[in-house]
């Protein structure tokens, strides 16, 4: 049976939640650990299963040192084993800072009058997506506040603006949204525009902190905001993403929220969220938050160990909000997808000075060297850089389940698309010294290919050489 979220909406009738935070406190309160508990659980992540909430939270209780290395070596093998050393990146662009809600950690909230508002004029959109496309970025996330002035249609606009702007061999093959909740004809209509991926955080899965940290405006409706991927699912969007804001509430509660979360959407739609994201709560214009719950960056390893155990085939992401020191060490523990070159104070891609300003901004990210010197970074450590968009414009969603879960998935398309988009960034964008790392590092995954797919892909980067764009799998 199909969930139905329009059904919460009855007045009077109360919401039977997907989260029960009783439920997850008792797994967390009696679930005990042993070193037999967790070896059993890893290898059955390492078999291709997902975690129950059980397995988990067991997960959650290891807190023996020994136990958390074995935690952390076996998320290292799962993303070796199933990703590989490729990582994704992409770019967030702000598109307006209006927002109606109060959320207490961001710097949008709208009594925040120190937040200078500013929403891109179609022109100035053009012009961000142009400097972007200059640097070879070739996959966004759109970003707005919560404001009757993003409607869907505004949201869609913005959308075809941006895939309309082709600067040089530039162009925006992937656009992904973080936005407001919408109904179902609201994402009716955002889905027509192309997008990727729709991204909804549940911020905390804990409904009495929810309230203390959203005190008004339409996100102050926690079910709301929990059914809004249902919705979208319901408008055709398949491809959505969840996440939840680490520091609002205790990390072990959020990790069982967000598996919960997959859960139902893979019971509900037979497909689990694309992505997981976990962002840390960063200094914000004005921020005043009183909470006892920020974590330790050894925590913050524990969260996304445990993570990538229990949702093997969902894409994690871990943005710029971290330090470089932090996402260099993190990353080993699975995460898929990491955006570079990120500024967020709007209109600042096109602006040539410096654009830090926290009164323009979200909160302060930690990360901001430019793309080329992530990419050269990630090249010394032996990964490929990856702009693939292949599966989504092949229509081939779930792509992570696939990757997981077709035998050669990942040698026959994802390695190989992988080397297709670097070649094109180092000979479009790269300078001198990354273009040649970047062909040793190609030069040593094409190995890894059989000898027929090494030949088709040599042949394919040669016409990238001669000048052809957008070539893939
Ligand atoms: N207005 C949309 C909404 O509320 O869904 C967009 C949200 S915002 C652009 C994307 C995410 O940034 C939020 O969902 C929240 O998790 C995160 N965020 C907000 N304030 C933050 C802060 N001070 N530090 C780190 N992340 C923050
Ligand atoms: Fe507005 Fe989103 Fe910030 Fe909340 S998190 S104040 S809804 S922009």
């Amino acid at each position: 049976m199909q969930f139905t979220p329009e059904k919460y909406r009855v007045p009077d009738i109360p919401m039977q939640p997907f989260i029960d935070a009783e439920e997850i406190w008792q797994y967390l309160n009696n679930t005990s650990c042993s070193a037999d508990k967790v070896k059993d659980i890893i290898d059955k992540s390492l078999s291709k299963e997902r975690l129950n909430l059980e397995e988990v939270a067991t997960l959650i209780n290891a807190t023996d040192t020994d136990l958390i290395e074995q935690i952390k070596e076996g998320a290292k093998l799962l993303k070796q084993n199933i990703y590989g050393n490729r990582i994704v990146l992409f770019a967030p662009l702000y598109v307006g800072n209006r927002c109606s809600n109060n959320c207490d950690y961001c710097g949008f909230r709208a009594s925040n009058k120190a937040q200078v508002r500013k929403t891109l004029t179609n022109d100035e959109l053009i012009k961000e997506v142009e400097a972007l496309e200059d640097e070879g970025q070739k996959r966004l996330i759109l970003v707005f506040g919560e404001h009757a002035e993003y409607s869907p249609e505004f949201i869609a606009d913005s959308v075809r603006t941006a895939y309309s702007v082709k600067k040089g061999n530039g162009e925006i093959r992937r656009l992904n949204i973080n936005a407001a909740p919408l109904d179902i004809e609201g994402y009716k209509i955002v889905k027509k525009s192309g997008i990727g991926t729709y991204q909804v955080f549940q911020e905390t899965y804990h409904p009495e902190i929810y309230k203390k940290h959203h005190t008004s405006g339409r996100k102050a409706d926690y079910n709301w905001r929990l059914t809004a991927l249902d919705r979208a699912q319901e408008a055709g969007i398949d491809d959505v993403g969840i996440g939840a804001l680490i520091g609002l509430y205790d990390w072990r509660f959020e990790v069982m929220g967000l598996v919960r979360h997959t859960n139902h959407l893979e019971a509900c739609y037979n497909i689990g969220p694309h992505t997981i994201s976990f962002p840390r709560i960063k200094d914000a214009s004005n921020l005043n938050i009183e909470s006892n719950y920020f974590i330790s960056d050894e925590d913050f390893v524990r969260l996304v160990a445990i993570l990538r155990l229990a949702v093997p085939y969902t894409g994690m992401i871990l943005t710029a909000r971290e330090p470089a020191i932090v996402r260099d060490e993190i990353i080993q523990y699975g995460i898929s997808q990491i955006d570079g070159g990120s500024k967020i104070e709007l209109g600042s891609y096109s602006f040539k000075g410096n654009s830090h300003n926290i009164d323009r901004s979200q909160f302060q990210i930690s990360d901001d060297r430019p793309l080329n010197d992530i990419i050269d970074e990630l090249l010394e450590q032996d990964m490929i850089p990856s702009f693939c968009t292949a599966c989504y414009r092949l229509g081939r969603t779930g792509e992570h389940f696939m990757e997981f879960s077709v035998p050669g998935f990942i040698k026959r398309f994802c390695t190989p698309n992988a080397i297709l988009t670097l070649a094109e960034y180092l000979f479009d964008y790269a300078p001198e010294q990354t273009r040649l790392k970047g062909m040793m590092v190609i030069e040593n995954n094409l190995k890894s290919l059989s000898a027929n797919l090494e030949k088709e892909v040599k042949e394919k980067i040669s016409r990238i050489e001669m000048g052809e764009r957008d070539l893939y799998f």
